[in-house]
């Protein structure tokens, strides 16, 4: 493999960058104090799954960019070409008109995603959601006399950073101090079964059964909507059990209440299908969708809906309050729609989808073998290349690790020049799961080392 840096000769000017980065950046999720006594990472080069920082050290990225975005991997020239090309044609226009790159990866879009036929351009993953909060809001006044209107969401799962998502934040803590929150979202419970609410066969569907309790409890005629992540991401890597979704489904049929899958980690083909939600054979009103569909190689987010939701914002002349009246000025960007056409041309042509079921099958493997030998490992879950190790201090009462041993092992594993991800550090309880979850191009030979640096820290951390 390729993994020389070519840049070498500018390494030397590089300690002027770090110092701005460290004198001007706030960097996201980050505690700064840190930063008054150590240098801040700042990455320079990034080729397949190798990166550079700005000290010439080699990595081995195993959480693709660290939030689960470089699918395809850094460093591909004809993604850049084709932006390239785009920006000097026509780089943006927005409003009611549309745009080549726009108009064709919208199709190409759909032609993965039977049932759906409508798609939202912006720029975020929280943006996307909000999108779909905006229109089943509208819906209900437009359609249910202003009943209808509430969001439910689950415990655990993270829909985005703004206000409004925040608002469907299953992460309590996540909200912690950013309220007040606007009114209507409402709390189901989360269906991990390693951390069981019920004692149960058929968990899956209990957990889903507990969906319509809430439904019930708020008045089906209240709620208009139930967002969920196909497979939990930073909540700690959960994979619905079996026999929840098609319960889900139907409890959503049952009531009248659209089904909303946020596909922001998942998107793309991170578990081995272009979507999450293919695995489980369910059929969404809403998808969205943003990390994963150009790889981080320009900013794209994607609302995509039914045909009979579209037909619910049918303009109607005489009531200029009848469409979506929405707009998301950078969702006119052509760099986000042609990055997306050349990143889904690559997982096709390449074989992606493939790899990462084997790898991901490989990666879950290695894990599993390291629970043999290392009792910190409570729980290994996941589902293509989003691979998940729970930490416990103890197997049987299954008290989550503590945050500073987790993060020593994180640590541990940077050391060794791979990173590696763990859930949301500020969330007790839920910051105990190691993330892993490389490009979809990953080799058998980089898993192994991947896998081979948490068994090293392991055993530094824990003996
Ligand atoms: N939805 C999920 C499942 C996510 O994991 C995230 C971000 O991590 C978001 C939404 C928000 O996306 P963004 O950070 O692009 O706003």
């Amino acid at each position: 493999m390729e993994t020389t840096m070519t840049q070498t000769d500018t390494r030397n000017d590089l300690s002027a960058v770090v110092a701005a980065d460290r004198a001007h950046v706030w960097h996201h999720l980050s505690q700064h104090k840190p930063f008054e006594t150590t240098d801040p990472r700042v990455y320079v080069e990034g080729k397949g799954l190798t990166l550079w920082d700005a000290t010439g050290r080699e990595f081995l990225d195993a959480v693709s960019g660290g939030v689960w975005t470089v699918n395809v991997g850094y460093g591909r020239e004809s993604i850049a070409d084709a932006v390239r090309d785009q920006l000097v044609k026509l780089n943006y226009f927005a409003g009611a008109a549309g745009t080549v790159p726009g108009a064709l990866f919208a199709e190409r879009l759909i032609e993965k995603m039977p049932g759906l036929s409508r798609v939202y351009y912006s720029n975020s993953g929280s943006e996307a959601n909000e999108k779909v909060y905006k229109m089943v809001r509208q819906i209900s006044h437009r359609h249910h006399g202003g009943k209808k209107s509430k969001i439910l969401y689950r415990e655990r799962d993270y829909h985005g950073t703004t206000i409004g998502t925040l608002a469907t934040s299953g992460q309590k803590q996540r909200a912690e101090q950013y309220g007040p929150f606007p009114e209507g979202f409402v709390e189901v419970p989360h269906c991990l079964e390693y951390r069981a609410q019920w004692d149960t066969a058929g968990y899956g569907r209990r957990a889903a059964d507990a969906i319509e309790e809430v439904i019930l409890r708020e008045g089906p005629e209240t709620v208009g909507c139930l967002v969920l992540e196909p497979v939990t991401a930073g909540g700690g890597v959960i994979v619905p059990p079996e026999g929840y979704w098609p319960r889900v489904q139907e409890i959503c049929r049952t009531y009248d209440i659209l089904l909303h899958i946020d596909e922001v980690v998942c998107g793309l083909g991170r578990t081995g299908t272009w979507f999450g939600y293919q695995n489980f054979g369910i059929e969404p009103d809403f998808v969205t969708m943003a990390k994963g569909v150009a790889s981080g190689y320009a900013a794209i987010a994607c609302t995509v809906t039914t045909e009979a939701v579209f037909d619910l914002f049918k303009d109607d002349a005489a009531d200029p309050l009848g469409h979506f009246r929405d707009i998301s000025t950078f969702g006119g960007c052509t760099s986000g729609p042609v990055a997306a056409l050349e990143n889904m041309r690559i997982i096709e042509d390449e074989g992606l989808l493939e790899n990462t079921k084997a790898m991901g099958a490989r990666c879950l493997a290695n894990l599993r073998d390291l629970m043999d030998r290392h009792p910190v490992i409570g729980d290994v879950r996941g589902m293509g290349l989003f691979c998940g190790a729970e930490l416990v201090v103890d197997r049987a009462t299954k008290e989550p690790m503590d945050e500073a041993r987790v993060q020593a092992v994180v640590a541990h594993c940077l050391s060794q020049g791979v990173i590696i991800g763990a859930t949301n550090r500020s969330l007790p309880g839920y910051n105990n799961t190691l993330c892993l979850s490389p490009a979809l191009t990953v080799t058998a030979a980089e898993i192994d080392r991947i896998t081979g640096a948490i068994d090293a820290a392991l055993t530094a951390v824990f003996g």
